[in-house]
């Protein structure tokens, strides 16, 4: 259930709610939006009746959270979630746009990349310092040699570094250097890691697994969320289908579908969708178009000597032209127009 507290509710009354909680063995978690407070108790109806809560000095409402993912759910906030990586904000008004190469290669790579992704105006830079390949005779990443290179850049440029965590073990590394922590397609269901990443202290950029439903993808926000992290944006990626002329297929019909059944913000990742540099950005703009929150596009200097992803990557003139034309959709999105033909 979700306990929507009054604007007016005292500590104390708000601590009262969560004494009767604790002492019934239900796990909650307090989210302290500007308007009220709510406190979500998933499966608390189980252990305890609505209008036992009901009735207690400072709260509004008791609304049950009637879909399978209690703390994911629309349900179960009182507005959309923005995660905040950096002073960048994912899920508000504006639209978020994250570029770089797949990998961190060398220190001339990153630094040539990153000058041209801040020079568009973009904020956020991802590259892999752990990258999950499919051969493992392929690059397999600079692993921390590539976290240090990442803290280099933030410092140079003033990125909020996005990076990849592939397990357990790095973990700790990765959090300490990154501003959000991307778990890839190849994990949506590494349960230990997403643990690990729901007790992180950092946001959570949680891919879709190249075969997950939308339904098993949002059970993989759960195991984060349950954890206390309430920071995580969802990334379409593209999905296995039959279709061989690209990487994979953009699931474009699965972002509105999530922002209907989630209050979690939704990105796109056209590069991985696709798989070839011609395809991105319109596959990006129909992301945008879809409603996306922001998007995740691999971009290199030389992607002809790129040690991963080459062939998806644009060339800095097509980032920065992506960039464009990215903002130019949201901005016709925005307007009274469209949002009233739209959504
Ligand atoms: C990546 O982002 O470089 C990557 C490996 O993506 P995915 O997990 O979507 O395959
Ligand atoms: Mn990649």
């Amino acid at each position: 259930m979700l306990i929507l507290m009054e604007p007016s509710a005292t500590p104390d009354q708000v601590r009262e709610v969560l004494v009767l909680l604790e002492a019934s063995g239900i796990r909650c978690q307090v989210n302290e939006a500007p308007e009220a407070l709510s406190i979500v108790a998933p499966h608390a109806s189980q252990a305890l009746k609505p209008d036992r809560i009901e009735p207690m000095a400072g709260v509004r409402r008791v609304v049950p959270i009637t879909s399978p993912f209690k703390l994911a759910s629309a349900d179960a906030a009182t507005g959309r979630t923005v995660v905040d990586v950096r002073g960048v904000r994912i899920g508000g008004p504006e639209l978020v746009l994250v570029g770089g190469p797949c990998g961190v290669e060398s220190r001339d790579q990153l630094f040539t990349v990153a000058r041209y992704v801040a020079e568009a105006g973009v904020k956020l830079l991802r590259a892999g310092a752990f990258k999950p390949r499919t051969s493992p005779y392929a690059f397999q990443g600079l692993g921390l040699e590539g976290l240090r290179l990442l803290e280099e850049v933030r410092a140079e440029f003033g990125l909020g570094i996005v990076t990849e965590a592939t397990e357990v073990e790095t973990f700790d590394d990765v959090e300490r250097s990154a501003d959000m922590i991307q778990i890839g397609a190849r994990n949506m269901q590494n349960f230990a890691l997403l643990r690990r990443a729901g007790r992180a202290g950092k946001p959570v950029l949680l891919k879709r697994g190249p075969s997950a439903t939308l339904e098993e993808w949002l059970y993989a926000a759960e195991y984060v969320l349950g954890e206390g992290n309430r920071q995580v944006v969802l990334c379409e990626r593209g999905i296995r289908t039959w279709s061989d002329h690209a990487r994979n297929t953009l699931d474009v019909s699965v972002v509105p579908a999530a922002k209907g059944l989630t209050h979690l913000p939704v990105m796109v990742d056209p590069s991985h969708a696709t798989g070839r540099r011609d395809l991105v950005i319109p596959c990006a703009l129909a992301g945008v178009a879809a409603g996306a929150d922001g998007l995740l596009v691999e971009t290199h200097c030389h992607p002809e000597k790129a040690l991963s992803d080459g062939p998806q990557a644009l060339l800095p003139s097509d980032f920065v032209r992506l960039v464009e034309l990215a903002q130019g959709v949201h901005r016709a999105l925005q307007m009274p127009t469209a949002t009233g033909l739209w959504m």
